[in-house]
């Protein structure tokens, strides 16, 4: 006897828009979430959160510094830390809230606990209350996502040494940042403080910011960051450790010579990237070994080893992105429906929401020339952009890449003013094979 066609582990955007689409195909789910809230990593303590105090920061940075050049001048301005951290507050419940009337409205059966598999076809939910609900369905996906990684010898605390979740709720705004990582997280977060008066200092292990994106975007930004927000972004700089001190802590580095490197700080954000997510998970009941980076493995269709268990978002590994986990949640319940759907993993857009924002799709410089494959560049300055500069916004670069021969769009790389925007753009173009003329 099955309970249902599909059990889903897992509420954040891969398991929650999985569960849609398999309603929405007639099929009768289960959602299974641990935490009190749906939406996940993204919508409780990732991307929106962060999003939404990086519009705040956004608008006092610029009611402070940049509206007196439009001739608007600000008297009194005043930071209500507390109110901007009650709007972010209001966002995630609102979104979150959303969330769970969309599995009423498709009629998906949501359980709270800890989902856990115990053979083929079963999963387990453990309330907090210890209660015991068994499932049986044909199909389980495993939607489990991920968490913070640290470095060896750096231990998170929450106090003085965070990971995203603490440092997205501060009581109140530093002195002094650290940042081990000038990934995105690391450059969201430090241009959140930053713009609310935060000294900040950025230690990167690679020679560049954001070092899956196109070098020349990096560069862009980096220069803003310093320029605008007087970050302190180091590359080549490899953190050892973590002293927390009386009063702060003190990060230790080696630079590009190997010298040692100490910054002082009240508080220390460890950023270095994040990890599957499996613990408890009972993969082994049904034969599944996660790989040597923890990852649950799945073919090009998100099929696991294990006969009916599939898995999708940041567990799988690839860009961890929600778009990217929203988009394999899709495929999955489609193939679970006897649909055939396709993910070109090429088209899938990154982007930093930093300001300016950078974005890009497809592949980068360094990628074609390691692939062998020619190609020519197209560049273009925002402060080419008459718009641009009507609206005070002249930094920024957009970059082309075409096949030499084709002529078809192979990459698009945008540092500047809403990249996120134009971004969908170029994914539209590249998706019908668009050519660079
Ligand atoms: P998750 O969102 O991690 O959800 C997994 C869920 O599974 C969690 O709710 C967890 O509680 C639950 N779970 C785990 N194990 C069990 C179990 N055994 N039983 C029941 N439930 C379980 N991405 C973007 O695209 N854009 C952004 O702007 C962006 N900003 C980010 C900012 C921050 C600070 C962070 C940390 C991440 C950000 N990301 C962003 C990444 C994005 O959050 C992830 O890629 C996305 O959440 C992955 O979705 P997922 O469904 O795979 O997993
Ligand atoms: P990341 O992988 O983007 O960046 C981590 C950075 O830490 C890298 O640049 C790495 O070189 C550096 N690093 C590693 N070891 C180091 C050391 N010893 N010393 C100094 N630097 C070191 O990871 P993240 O910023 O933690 O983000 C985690 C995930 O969440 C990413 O996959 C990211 O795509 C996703 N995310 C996305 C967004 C967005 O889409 N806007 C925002 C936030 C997070």
């Amino acid at each position: 006897m099955t309970t249902h066609d599909v059990v889903v582990i897992g509420s954040g955007p891969g398991g929650y828009v999985a569960a849609i689409r398999a309603a929405q195909l007639g099929l009768k789910v289960a959602l299974v979430e641990r935490y009190a809230t749906l939406g996940g990593t993204c919508l409780n303590v990732g991307c929106i959160p962060s999003k939404a105090l990086l519009d705040s920061s956004e608008r006092f940075f610029e009611a402070g510094h940049r509206f007196a050049d439009h001739g608007i001048r600000v008297a009194g301005l005043e930071l209500d830390w507390p109110r901007m951290q009650q709007r972010k507050a209001e966002v995630v419940a609102a979104v979150t809230r959303g969330v769970a009337l969309l599995m009423k409205g498709n009629k998906v059966d949501v359980l709270h606990g800890t989902g856990r598999i115990v053979g083929p076809g079963r999963v387990e939910v453990a309330a907090a209350d210890g209660t015991l609900t068994p499932l049986e369905a044909p199909n389980i996906v495993v939607a489990t996502g991920s968490k913070p990684s640290t470095l060896p010898g750096v231990a998170i605390d929450r106090q003085r040494v965070m990971a995203s979740t603490e440092a997205l709720s501060l009581p109140e705004v530093p002195r002094r940042m650290a940042v081990i990582g000038g990934g995105a997280i690391g450059l969201e977060i430090a241009s959140i403080y930053a713009r609310l008066g935060t000294s900040i200092t950025v230690l990167e292990y690679l020679d560049t910011l954001l070092p899956t994106m196109d070098r020349d975007c990096s560069r862009e930004l980096h220069r803003v960051l310093r320029r605008d927000l007087k970050i302190d972004a180091r590359v080549s700089h490899r953190v050892t450790g973590v002293e927390v001190t009386d009063t702060g802590v003190v990060v230790h580095a080696r630079d590009r010579a190997d010298a040692e490197v100490a910054v002082e700080a009240d508080l220390c954000l460890v950023a270095v990237g994040r990890r599957p997510y499996t613990e408890g998970l009972g993969l082994e009941s049904v034969g599944i070994a996660i790989d040597r980076r923890g990852f649950v493995p799945v073919d090009a269709d998100l099929r696991t080893p294990a006969a009916g268990v599939w898995a999708i978002g940041d567990v799988v590994g690839g860009l961890m992105l929600a778009h990217k986990a929203e988009e394999e949640g899709i495929a999955v319940a489609e193939r679970i429906a006897g649909q055939a759907p396709r993910i070109d993993p090429r088209l899938v857009p990154s982007v930093v929401y930093t300001w300016p924002e950078v974005a890009s799709v497809g592949s980068t410089e360094e990628a074609l020339v390691r692939d062998g494959v020619t190609f020519k560049v197209g560049r273009s300055f925002y402060r080419a952009s008459g718009r641009a500069r009507a609206g005070g916004e002249v930094d920024g670069i957009v970059k082309i890449l075409a096949h030499t021969e084709s002529d078809e769009i192979l990459g698009v790389h945008i540092t500047g003013p809403r990249a996120a925007d134009l971004v969908g753009e170029a994914v539209v173009a590249m998706t019908f094979h668009a050519t660079a003329e």
